[in-house]
């Protein structure tokens, strides 16, 4: 049977980190296994629905290279994969549990439900719908039960919970779990406005989709006792089950807006390129078995298995993946790199960003930031002739060294950028005549043109900015 799996996210925000993991180690185990993968939208929920949350999901996994084999982007078609448009057929499902007599009418009142819960809590006992002593159709009895529904009573279907006996499966990631049944609620399958609550769309979907594996995150694990027993009493064979641990933030916190970037919207923002985000978020709770770390989508597709995926929560070192954003940006082709940042650096206004130039302003500056954004504040002096305001420390500098900067003043009728050579040998004519050691003019000289002390190569930094725009700068700096 060939591997089928699925990401079903809602649409009630935007796609979290934890939840593009999710779709990635889905994505993983479908390629591993020659499988597919299908993107299912689980709005059931219509009052946390969030307008646009879907496309912005779906905007997102493109973004990070997880695809799908079938779902609603797919040849743009909304398919059968929103459940919002199935309602129909969970209610048909939901008629045929009470018919097989695996799911019962409940008319309980808000206040009925609640008297029920403070006496559960006065008693000491969990809170869990009392059978035996609620308005449904086992107290009530068929008769009453088909009076109230003709005379159109408010009611809910909920699952009828075996309570003596124990729900087992295996987890492919946590190993063997069994639940006593007097632990699992008489879960509502259908609510009184007729729509399908997550549990009953979830499993009814999930086998119509003839899904093999449902990988998903650990926070799932109270509701799989209910999806067991609602296979059973469909008379299905269920799936196999792996949750994946969560992620955590450094104090084991679950990792939340609180503490700073969750959503994939923000890695994006902050400058993450997709690739070294997809490899890290890889290794939040998977190893390959071996040290290394660097992996692309197709590498990871060929290692990953689900028993390389642990059980305890993983920490999100936010330091890491930007550790890991660098490496990537080292290696990434400049070219390419170059039209990803051109937008960023003519929203700013910046006149010289032919593409030649930025792709090798990014070659020569990338080994000093985290981020391909960076970039263009680094390199202002390359890309535009605003150079930023001198800071005290360089300003400092130069006072304290006015005669050298006179000298490089000087350099104006002689600097020679044609090649490295040519530019040290005009440096060091002019040096010599003025009386002072050539290598003392190269700290002023950067300071003059670029406002700052530390840079990249000066001669390669130089000739990006260009013979004339250097002599214009020594020319106009007043110091
Ligand atoms: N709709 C659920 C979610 O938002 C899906 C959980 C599952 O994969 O079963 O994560």
């Amino acid at each position: 049977m060939s591997v089928r799996v699925r990401f079903a996210p809602s649409p009630t925000g935007f796609l979290h980190i934890g939840s593009l993991r999710t779709a990635l180690y889905n994505y993983l185990f479908a390629k591993h296994h020659g499988g597919q993968v299908i993107l299912r939208i689980e709005d059931t929920d219509r009052t946390r629905f969030v307008q646009g949350a879907m496309e912005e999901q779906i905007a997102m996994l493109e973004w990070a290279g997880v695809t799908f084999d079938e779902g609603p982007h797919v040849g743009g078609s909304y398919g059968p994969y929103i459940q919002s448009e199935r309602f129909d057929l969970y209610r048909e499902h939901a008629q045929a549990l009470l018919a097989n007599g695996t799911a019962y009418y409940a008319f309980d009142t808000a206040e009925e439900l609640d008297a029920m819960r403070a006496r559960q809590q006065a008693a000491g006992i969990a809170p869990r719908y009392d059978r035996s002593a609620m308005r449904n159709q086992y107290t009530l009895g068929d008769q009453e039960t088909a009076r109230l529904l003709a005379d159109g009573a408010h009611h809910v279907i909920r699952l009828a919970v075996p309570l003596t006996r124990d729900v087992r499966y295996t987890d492919l990631v946590r190993g063997d779990v069994v639940v006593q049944g007097r632990e699992i609620d008489d879960q509502i399958l259908l609510k009184s406005d007729g729509f399908p609550t997550y549990h009953l769309a979830n499993v009814v979907d999930d086998h119509l989709m003839a899904i093999t594996h449902v990988i998903r995150a650990e926070e799932w694990l109270p509701s799989t006792p209910k999806h067991v027993l609602l296979y059973e009493a469909f008379g299905w064979t269920p799936p196999e089950f792996a949750h994946v641990p969560l992620l955590l933030n450094a104090d084991r916190s679950k990792m939340s807006k609180r503490h700073g970037d969750v959503m994939v919207s923000d890695f994006r923002k902050r400058g993450y390129m997709p690739e070294a985000l997809v490899n890290y978020v890889a290794l939040c709770g998977w190893n390959p078995g071996t040290t290394e770390e660097f992996f692309t989508i197709g590498e990871l597709t060929e290692r990953f298995a689900l028993d390389r995926v642990h059980k305890a929560g993983a920490v999100f070192d936010y330091r890491k993946l930007e550790w890991m954003n660098a490496e990537y940006l080292r290696k990434a082709d400049a070219a390419l790199l170059a039209e990803q940042l051109l937008p960023v650096l003519s929203e700013r206004g910046y006149p010289f960003i032919d593409l030649d130039t930025v792709a090798a302003t990014i070659t020569l500056l990338r080994e000093r930031v985290h981020f391909l954004a960076d970039i263009a504040d680094f390199g202002d002096y390359i890309f535009g002739d605003t150079l930023a305001a001198l800071d005290a420390d360089v300003e400092a500098s130069l006072r304290a060294n006015d005669a050298l900067v006179q000298v490089c003043k000087g350099l104006v009728g002689t600097l020679d950028l044609s090649s490295s050579e040519a530019f040290k040998a005009s440096v060091e004519q002019h040096a010599v005549a003025a009386g002072v050691k050539p290598g003392s003019l190269m700290k002023p000289l950067r300071m003059v043109l670029t406002h700052r002390d530390v840079g990249a190569d000066l001669y390669t930094t130089l000739a990006l900015i260009g013979k004339e725009r250097c002599i214009a700068r020594l020319a106009s700096f007043a110091g």
